[in-house]
């Protein structure tokens, strides 16, 4: 029986379990802002390639896990994008919206070898707060 052999399978992997080990430590939304009913980030990606990834858009409630670390769509990709930071910094400092850009910094592998990612992905977090 042949395995399920994704194009990256170790680094992607890797990844993915970090991501997991991570989100099992990491606090709900509820705890980590009391004062947040909801948190709704949309993404926008662009790319200079043919299959830029369609718009996300990621609607997280009190009890969702507080994590904001999101792999890079494309699945031959080992990038991610952490928006922990500009979250916490809008939260802490009682805005209700932010907006920003990240790059993700990844490398894929593609037909001719690893090549890095040049996705380019445009964010706006919006908190709504508890009355
Ligand atoms: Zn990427």
């Amino acid at each position: 029986m042949k395995l399920a052999n994704p194009k990256n399978p170790n680094t992607r992997g890797l990844m993915r379990e970090r991501h997991r080990r991570d989100r099992a430590q990491t606090p709900p939304l509820r705890t980590r802002y009391p004062d947040v009913a909801s948190l709704r980030l949309n993404f926008v990606f662009s790319d200079s390639g043919p299959f830029t990834p369609a718009p996300q858009v990621n609607e997280m409630h009190p009890p969702a896990t507080a994590f904001f670390v999101f792999a890079c769509p494309y699945d031959d990709c080992d990038g991610e994008f952490n928006l922990a930071g500009p979250v916490d910094a809008m939260v802490r400092a009682g805005r209700d919206r932010c907006e920003g850009q990240l790059r993700c910094g990844g490398q894929r592998s593609g037909n001719k070898g690893k090549y890095s990612c040049t996705l380019t992905l445009d964010f706006t977090a919006q908190a709504l707060r508890a009355e």
